[in-house]
């Protein structure tokens, strides 16, 4: 019998529609999942007449590919990721390639690389976004790892990715942990994007009083607009029309105010303290779903703290527009911090391998953050690849140059009326602390050297000081 071209191992939500993907676009696939049953659904509901190969264990699915293997595995991150290994090292052959398409930590990876290259075999950590519907129809792919193995995966991983304008979702991305590394940067812009959305939907709501069907039609336009066209603002469109049968209300007024996370955005933050790259946006997103998680508190907070409340008293339809010239300002400093992120990253781990331009180009398809405004950050790095930061790249500049009126006015609306929106601010911050030449932690030099003797360094002459900071008389 022939050896199938691509084995699968976790037939869970994402392993199962990417399964479906691979064999839609003509390569057999031999599919493992740990509880056999799930298999046997699978082979049962979705994989009739098609070119699978149901197998039962490891040792029946490592037989059954053709070499060298490609085996990717779509299991739950952590340590199960290491128990797999543990189970399939023995089982494999050198040149064969395992894919961990999980969302795995970026260093774990780092660490699983060097294990296997160890015994002549090849890990791979490929970033997958696009949920359910992506994994199916075309997702965007992250892949990091050895340049060999990229080019036995490439015919399949051209295939699969999401196909956008100026091609597929997938591109190298660098070695090592490269491509979860991305992956990783990418979901902390997807909070980020995320808490700005929402954000806006609270000014919206509570200082405009905007019903569910007015959010909509604000929404819908937006959405039509180059600078917010997205997925994000598309689905938080659609959620607005969505009426609960059980109470015949919005769900989303239903819906529980208290957002969990499962750590891609901890682990954003984490990481650029550790590279030493401001975040702030998608720090304040991180933290913003932290608060809104202790909802007790908060409402027994809300009996005793009273604050300043009341409605937007000028025009509905120009705050509307403010708003809208807020948000998309704001999000243009969380790309910019993430690209950041991203370019550090390149510098100080990744041999420098990392393209800006082209991890743009593949988030325009496939993803959640998919949006027409990352044709702009594609673009912005082909006319300068060695653009410091996005806030430099002339279109942005002038945007924000145009909009940060509106910006400005929005901040200190929401501050006069008592609605926290922590992304604004902390996104405005940015750009007012990028763009200022000098900063008060000349101050802070200062307060080091007094109370620490951790010297300083002067502005108008070279060297490190220290000072005795008694006051002279
Ligand atoms: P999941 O719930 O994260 O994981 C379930 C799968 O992992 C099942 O197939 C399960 O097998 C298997 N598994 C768990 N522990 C195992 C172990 N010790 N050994 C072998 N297999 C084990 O599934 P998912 O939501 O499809 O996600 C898969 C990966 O993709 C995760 O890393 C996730 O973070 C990432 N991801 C998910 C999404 C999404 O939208 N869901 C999007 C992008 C990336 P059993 O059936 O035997 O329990």
């Amino acid at each position: 019998m022939s050896q199938q071209h691509f084995g699968l191992i976790g037939l869970a939500v994402m392993g199962e529609n990417l399964a479906l993907n691979v064999e839609r676009n003509g390569f057999s696939v031999a599919v493992f999942n740990r509880t056999p049953t799930k298999t046997e659904e699978f082979m049962a509901n979705r994989a009739g007449g098609r070119n699978f190969k149901a197998t039962y264990s490891l040792e029946e699915l490592v037989a059954s590919l053709e070499r060298p293997r490609r085996i990717l595995a779509m299991v739950k991150a952590g340590q199960p990721v290491d128990d797999l290994i543990q189970q399939l090292k023995p089982l494999l052959e050198p040149g064969d390639i395992l894919i961990d398409g999980g969302n795995s930590l970026y260093t774990d990876t780092e660490r699983r690389v060097k294990e296997l290259e160890a015994d002549g075999l090849c890990f791979f950590g490929m970033g997958v976004s696009g949920g359910e519907e992506g994994a199916l129809n075309g997702p965007s792919l992250m892949p990091g790892g050895s340049t060999d193995a990229y080019k036995a995966l490439e015919p399949i991983l051209t295939k699969i990715a999401a196909q956008v304008d100026d091609g597929p979702c997938v591109t190298y991305i660098g070695p090592g942990g490269a491509g979860h590394f991305v992956k990783m940067v990418h979901n902390g812009i997807e909070y980020g994007d995320m808490q700005l959305i929402a954000e806006a939907y609270d000014l919206l709501k509570n200082t405009l009083g905007l019903n569910h069907e007015q959010l909509y039609e604000v929404f819908a336009e937006w959405n039509e607009t180059p600078e917010l066209n997205s997925f994000l603002i598309e689905i938080t469109r659609d959620i607005f029309k969505y009426i609960d049968p059980d109470t015949n209300l919005p769900l989303v007024d239903v819906v529980l105010d208290a957002a969990a996370q499962k750590g891609t955005g901890k682990w954003t933050v984490e990481a650029s303290l550790d590279l030493g790259v401001a975040i702030p946006t998608i720090v304040a997103a991180v933290n913003a779903r932290i608060m809104s998680s202790i909802k007790a508190e908060r409402v027994a907070a809300s009996q005793e703290i009273t604050g300043p409340t009341g409605k937007y008293e000028g025009d509905t339809q120009t705050f509307i527009n403010k708003i809208r010239d807020a948000l998309y300002c704001s999000k243009i400093c969380s790309y910019a911090q993430g690209m950041a992120l991203i370019g550090r990253a390149s510098k100080d781990l990744f041999n420098n391998a990392l393209d800006l331009g082209e991890t743009a180009r593949i988030w325009k398809g496939g993803c959640i953050i998919r949006a027409g405004f990352l044709n702009k950050i594609k673009q912005a790095y082909d006319q300068n690849p060695n653009l410091a930061n996005l806030l430099l790249a002339p279109e942005f500049k002038q945007t924000i140059l145009d909009k940060q009126g509106a910006w400005r006015e929005v901040l200190i609306e929401a501050t006069r009326l008592g609605i926290s929106v922590p992304a604004f601010g902390a996104s405005l911050e940015y750009f007012d602390s990028y763009r200022r030449a000098r900063l008060p932690q000349n101050l802070t030099q200062a307060q080091r050297d007094f109370f620490g003797a951790h010297t300083y360094e002067r502005t108008d002459k070279p060297g490190h000081f220290h000072t005795e900071w008694v006051p002279i008389e």
